[in-house]
């Protein structure tokens, strides 16, 4: 039988927060994401086997890496 997996990597947008960027050192908004490698059968994702978290900034482009704790802080408080 002939099988076909990988993986993908989905991004997306968990929320916006304004703070001042480390890099550029402005008080402009950052995008939170997470970042989910997803194992795949056939291109269709099946579970995801890691996932992490960053910000980037909107101003700079600058990317901090985020641990999920930060994360989710960072939704907790937006909402
Ligand atoms: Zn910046």
């Amino acid at each position: 039988m002939f099988l076909l997996f990988g993986t993908t990597l989905r991004r997306s947008l968990l929320v916006t927060v304004v703070f001042i960027c480390g890099y550029c050192d402005k008080n402009v908004p950052q995008g939170v994401e997470k970042l989910s490698t997803k194992f795949t059968l056939f291109f269709i994702p099946l579970f995801t086997v890691s996932s992490r978290y960053s910000n980037q900034c909107t101003n700079c482009g600058g990317v901090t890496d985020l641990t999920r704790e930060q994360a989710e802080h960072a939704v907790a408080r937006q909402g």
